[in-house]
């Protein structure tokens, strides 16, 4: 099942889409860098009733 989330880059500010591997888990937690400003960002993954929920720390 192919599916896209986004984040808000915690460095440039740029909203970032991304595919996500609902595969991996539940609960997925990865460092991703930003296509925008290169910086990497830690990225946190939560799917709730095929609800994803992802969210971005600056790493
Ligand atoms: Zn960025």
């Amino acid at each position: 099942m192919d599916q896209e989330a986004e984040y808000t880059c915690g460095h440039c500010g740029e909203t970032i889409v991304v595919p996500v591997d609902l595969s991996g888990g539940e609960r997925q937690d990865y460092v991703e860098d930003c296509p925008v400003c290169c910086s990497p960002n830690l990225l946190h993954l939560r799917v709730e009733d095929d609800q994803v929920d992802l969210w971005a720390e600056p790493e």
